[in-house]
C-alpha cells in the first residue's frame, strides 16, 4: 500500500508491527483505533490509574490513518470560537479554546520529555485572503472574541503578510501565533510507543469486526475478542459504519502533495520556518515547509472523493486522484516556484461534522461505549484534548473535561442517503465555481452562493454575515484541511 510521505519516512526507520490480537482478552478499556485520539486516550487513562488494563485495536497500524498523513497543522480552536460558542456558551467555548491552545504547548512539550523527535516547530498559523472577497472573513471571530478581552489574532499588513507567506499571491491575513507544524507520522508512532511503554496493550492489523452490545460489551476480531468494561471507539471517519454515528458527520477526502527539497529556494523568499498557511477557500488549500525543505500542501473541504452511507472502503488510500489540481493550487499561488517537483501524493478521509467541531459521549443507553468524531480536519492538537475528555469519560469523572461543552450527543447534521451522496456533488460543485468567481473577481452567482452556503461548518462565514446569520449553514473559523 502506498502511504503518505510522512508514514514512509518514519517505517524507513522502525521495526516490526505490534503483534495482532489472538485468543480472549479481558480489559477494564479496549480502545478501538490507534490514532491520536485513541492513543491520548490510553496515555492519559494509565497516567490517571496505571492498574488499568488498557488495549488498543487497530486494523492498520497505529498511525495508519488520518493521524499518519495529515499536515501536521497544530492548531488551537479560536478560529472556531463562534461555532464552539453556538455549541456551548460563550464562557465555555473560551474555555475550551484556551485548552486547546495550551495542547499545543503540551505536544512540544510531551515530545520533548519523551524524546519524541516529531518536528515540532512553534512558528505560528497565518489565516490569508487570496482574494479580496475573502478580506475580512476573520472580522466576526476578532471582533467577539475582543469583547472577552481576548486577542489570540494579529491583524498583519498588506506587505507583512506577503512577506510572510514568501508570496505575493497572499494579499491580507491574520496571525495566531499559538500554532505549531509537527511530521505528523512522527508523532504517532512517537505516542505508540510512549503508550506501549506505560503498560498500554496495542495489536495492530487486528480490526475490530463486530461490536457485540452485551454487558460488558465485547469487540470482536478475526483472531480474538475482547471483552472490556468500557470501549473507547477512536476510529474518526470510519465511525460512519455505526448507524447512528452516520449522520453525525460527512466523510470527504483531503488530498496532500509533498514537493522535491528546495530548502535554498525556501530560505530565498523567507519561507523556511515552521509556520502553517491556510487560504479562505471554500476547498481550503494548506501548507507549510518540512525539516528538509519540502513544501507540503494539501487541499481539503468538499472534495472529490465521498463515501456513499459512510462506507470509508478504499477510495481514501493510497495516491491522491487529486493530486494534479492540488499542484495546480500550490503553483497559482507560488508562481515563482512553479518548476518544482512534486515528489508524492497522498489521500485521507475527514470526518466533517456541521460545525466543524467534534462530540464525544456514550451511545444511547450504553454509558460503557464512547464515541468521539467530528474533528473536522483540525485534530492534530484537538486529540490531545479529546483524550482528557474520553479518560474522565471512560473514568466516570465529571470534572472539567467529562462534563465539558463538547460531550453532548451526535449531531444529525447531514440528511440520509442518497440525498446526502447527491446534495454533497451538487454542494461541492457550488464550492468550486464560488471559489473560482471569487479569484477571478467575480461575485458568484445567486444559486451557486444559496448551494455553497449548505457546506458545512470550519467554512469562514460569507463576508458581511455572522455564523448566526447564516442560520449555521456556513460557521466561522478557518477551512479545516
Ligand atoms: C490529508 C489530511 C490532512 C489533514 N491535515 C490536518 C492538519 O494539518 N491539522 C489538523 O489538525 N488536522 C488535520 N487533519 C485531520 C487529523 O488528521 C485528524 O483529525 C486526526 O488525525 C484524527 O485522529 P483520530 O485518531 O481520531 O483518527 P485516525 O488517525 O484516523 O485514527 C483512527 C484509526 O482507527 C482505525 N480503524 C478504523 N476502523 C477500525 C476498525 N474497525 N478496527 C480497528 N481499527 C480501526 C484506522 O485505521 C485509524 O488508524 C487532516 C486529515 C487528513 C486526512
Amino acid at each position: 500500500m502506498l502511504r503518505s510521505h510522512w508514514l514512509q519516512e518514519v517505517l524507513a526507520e522502525e521495526g516490526e508491527a505490534a503483534p495482532r490480537l489472538e485468543g480472549e482478552h479481558k480489559a477494564d478499556v479496549c480502545i478501538v483505533g490507534g490514532g491520536y485520539t485513541g492513543l491520548w486516550t490510553a496515555i492519559r487513562l494509565k497516567e490517571r490509574d496505571p492498574s488499568l488494563e488498557v488495549v488498543i485495536l487497530e486494523k492498520d497500524i497505529c498511525g495508519g490513518g488520518a493521524s499518519g498523513r495529515n499536515g501536521g497543522f497544530v492548531l488551537s480552536w479560536w478560529a472556531k470560537y463562534l461555532s464552539m460558542k453556538k455549541i456551548c456558551g460563550a464562557e465555555e467555548a473560551i474555555r475550551l479554546c484556551k485548552a486547546s491552545a495550551d495542547a499545543v504547548d503540551e505536544i512540544g512539550r510531551f515530545c520533548r520529555e519523551n524524546g519524541i523527535d516529531a518536528h515540532y516547530r512553534h512558528d505560528g498559523w497565518l489565516w490569508a485572503a487570496t482574494c479580496p472577497a475573502h478580506f475580512g472573513c476573520w472580522d466576526s471571530t476578532i471582533e467577539d472574541l475582543e469583547k472577552h478581552q481576548m486577542h489570540p489574532f494579529r491583524v498583519l499588513s498588506e506587505d507583512e503578510t506577503a512577506r510572510m507567506a514568501g508570496t505575493p499571491s497572499h494579499l491580507r491575513g491574520v496571525f495566531e501565533e499559538t500554532a505549531a507544524t509537527v511530521q505528523p507520522a512522527r508523532l504517532a508512532r512517537g505516542l505508540r510507543r510512549v503508550a506501549a511503554s506505560k503498560g498500554v496493550k496495542i495489536f495492530e492489523n487486528t480490526p475490530m469486526t463486530r461490536l457485540t452490545r452485551s454487558t460488558p460489551p465485547v469487540v470482536k476480531c478475526p483472531g480474538g475478542r475482547v471483552r472490556a468494561a468500557c470501549v473507547v471507539l477512536a476510529i474518526n471517519a470510519w465511525s460512519a459504519k455505526f448507524p447512528e454515528m452516520r449522520r453525525a458527520f460527512a466523510v470527504i477526502s483531503s488530498d496532500m502533495i509533498v514537493t522535491e527539497p528546495i530548502p535554498d529556494r525556501l530560505e530565498r523568499i523567507g519561507w523556511n520556518n515552521g509556520m502553517a498557511i491556510s487560504d479562505s477557500q471554500m476547498l481550503v488549500q494548506y501548507y507549510r515547509t518540512t525539516l528538509d525543505g519540502r513544501i507540503a500542501f494539501g487541499k481539503g473541504g468538499v472534495n472529490g472523493v465521498k463515501a456513499f452511507g459512510g462506507n470509508v472502503g478504499n477510495r481514501f488510500e493510497g495516491q491522491s486522484p487529486l493530486a494534479g489540481d492540488v499542484a495546480a493550487g500550490f503553483k497559482e499561488l507560488y508562481p515563482a516556484l512553479a518548476d518544482v517537483g512534486v515528489a508524492t501524493s497522498w489521500i485521507g478521509p475527514v470526518d466533517r461534522s456541521k460545525s466543524g467541531l467534534p462530540m464525544f459521549g456514550p451511545l444511547r443507553g450504553r454509558p460503557d461505549i464512547l464515541y468521539a468524531v467530528g474533528f473536522s480536519g483540525n485534530g492534530v492538537g484537538p486529540c490531545l484534548v479529546a483524550g482528557k475528555i474520553l479518560a474522565s469519560l471512560t473514568l466516570g469523572a465529571r470534572d472539567e473535561w467529562g462534563a465539558s461543552g463538547l460531550v453532548r450527543p451526535l449531531e444529525r447534521g447531514f440528511p440520509p442517503e442518497p440525498i446526502r451522496y447527491f446534495g454533497t456533488s451538487l454542494v461541492r460543485a457550488a464550492a468550486i465555481a464560488k471559489d473560482r468567481a471569487e479569484r477571478e473577481g467575480r461575485q458568484p452567482g445567486l444559486i451557486t452562493r444559496f448551494m455553497a452556503g449548505f457546506a458545512p461548518s470550519g467554512l469562514s462565514p460569507t463576508k458581511g454575515k455572522t455564523a448566526e446569520a447564516l442560520g449555521g449553514l456556513e460557521n466561522a473559523g478557518p477551512r479545516p484541511p
